[in-house]
């Protein structure tokens, strides 16, 4: 072995998803699939998930969600939170791509372009519930309904869906943002739409808080067997990593040992002297992230061209790593560079 290379294990992810949706039945899983797959590499993840069954993938863009149209097949859901622009409306409407619509303005674009090309948008409304990032206030939510009574009823949109995003920092915060999020729900049914999607939380809050599942569930991290920093072991919520980073030694001297991956392949340099690395069930600690190469404590026999791990494969996850520098295992993940091969297992 001569370069790092980020090994992804499908088996372990079928697992997971299995995990998770046994966990959160009888909601449905939503797979969010962002930052490519959250750097497994989005066309490989969805391909296997829709074979696991998968029937609807959360995409951040336009440009993921055709990606995963492509993947998961004609007949899968897929739900695009953040398109921007006619244009992208207009791809996402011949692609099939459900709609998230966080503003008025929005909803009236979105109506435009489907009278031009004579389609039915499905639409999902999102209710601001408190993180203030994106979404309908409560007070303009009634006159958001009515519009879109309005553009149902011309044949351009359907709401299908009610959705909103929460910290899932503090429980008291999130019952708060549940609260609205049922009064918008209530008086979207009130008002006669058939929803059949209405989502609310992600991996943490799915998992912890039955009240909050909902319809659908979108889910990233657990299935990515990625546990949240300082939550619970990935053993109590029944996942797995699914990715291994190996990198080759490629020095060897009295005390250290040089791994050819540093952080222009996308390992955070702050890790230096604050976390280790496990190999052969010992720690050994990382002296130095340079670019394009890392110097650890030097394992007893090792040799050049041997394969050490980084994270996963049982020894420290990325969450572990994360933990060391106050951040989460979804940022190291995503920050692996995409020169870096993914090699697949159960492809
Ligand atoms: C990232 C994201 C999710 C998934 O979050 P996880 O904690 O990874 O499960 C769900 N919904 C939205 C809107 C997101 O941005």
């Amino acid at each position: 072995m001569s370069a790092p290379v980020l090994h992804v294990d499908l088996d372990v992810f079928a697992a997971n998803i299995r995990s998770v949706r046994a966990r959160t039945a009888p909601a449905e899983l939503m797979l969010v699939v962002k930052d490519d797959a959250y750097g497994h590499g989005l066309d490989a993840i969805v391909r296997r998930a829709a074979r696991e069954g998968v029937r609807w993938f959360g995409a951040f863009d336009v440009r993921e969600s055709l990606r995963a149209r492509h993947a998961a097949g004609p007949d899968a859901r897929i739900f695009s939170w953040l398109t921007v622009g006619r244009e992208e409306i207009a791809q996402a409407l011949r692609a099939d791509i459900d709609l998230g619509v966080g503003d008025a303005a929005f909803l009236e674009d979105i109506a435009s372009v489907a009278r031009a090309e004579q389609a039915t948008a499905r639409i999902h409304l999102k209710i601001d519930t408190g993180l203030h990032r994106n979404g309908i206030r409560p007070e303009d939510w009634d006159g958001a309904l009515r519009r879109a009574r309005v553009l149902e009823d011309e044949g351009v949109l359907r709401l299908v869906g009610v959705w909103s995003h929460i910290a899932e920092a503090s429980d008291a915060d999130d019952d708060e943002a549940r609260t609205l999020f049922d009064r918008a729900v209530g008086a979207a049914e009130a008002a006669g739409f058939a929803l059949e999607a209405r989502h609310l939380s992600a991996s943490a809050a799915s998992h912890a808080r039955p009240e909050f599942r909902y319809d659908l569930v979108r889910v990233g991290a657990f299935c990515y067997g990625v546990r949240s920093a300082g939550g619970p072991s990935g053993r109590e919520l029944g996942i797995v990593p699914i990715a291994a980073l190996r990198a080759p030694i490629t020095h060897a001297a009295d005390h250290s040992a040089t791994l050819g991956v540093g952080s222009l392949h996308g390992l955070p340099s702050a890790l230096a002297r604050r976390a280790a690395l496990e190999v052969d069930g010992t720690a050994r600690r990382i002296a130095e992230i340079a670019l394009v190469h890392t110097v650890i404590e030097l394992p007893p026999g090792a040799k050049i061209g041997d394969e050490v791990t980084v994270f996963g494969d049982g020894a420290a996850s990325a969450t572990d790593l994360a933990e060391a520098i106050g951040t989460v295992g979804e940022e190291i993940l995503v920050r692996i560079s995409p020169l870096i091969p993914r090699n697949y297992r159960g492809l």
